[in-house]
């Protein structure tokens, strides 16, 4: 799904996206300047080896994604949210359904019982 940014004004367009493992719906909305806000959500599952045993398990995914999508080179830096860029105009909702999720499956490497361990330390 893609979204020309010239489309996006103060009306939030709807955006729901689907793969084998997550869904990633939300909305867009014009922010100011050359900036959208991007609210969304990923749920679902997903199977990944253990950093510490690897052992394969199975991570249930409720995670908010809320960034900031600028329609070009974004040059301030006083943004509260990750501002993600986009070069030719149009936001692809999969790129960033894509990296979003490769940032989460960065943040659940360690089965419970690993994860449990490294608490106790
Ligand atoms: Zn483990």
């Amino acid at each position: 799904m893609k979204i020309a940014c010239r489309h996006i004004g103060n009306r939030p367009i709807e955006f729901k996206l689907e793969n084998e493992e997550m869904t990633f719906f939300g909305s867009i909305v014009f922010q100011k300047g050359s900036l959208f806000y991007l609210n969304g959500h990923i749920d679902g599952h997903f199977s990944a080896p253990c950093d510490i045993c690897a052992e394969p398990f199975d991570t249930i995914l409720d995670e908010t994604i809320e960034i900031l999508v600028s329609d070009g080179v974004y040059e301030g830096m006083d943004e509260m949210l990750d501002v993600v860029e986009v070069l030719d105009s149009v936001v692809d909702m999969e790129t960033i359904f894509h990296s979003e999720a490769e940032l989460i499956k960065c943040d659940y490497r360690r089965c419970p019982d690993c994860s449990k361990e490294t608490v106790n330390y």
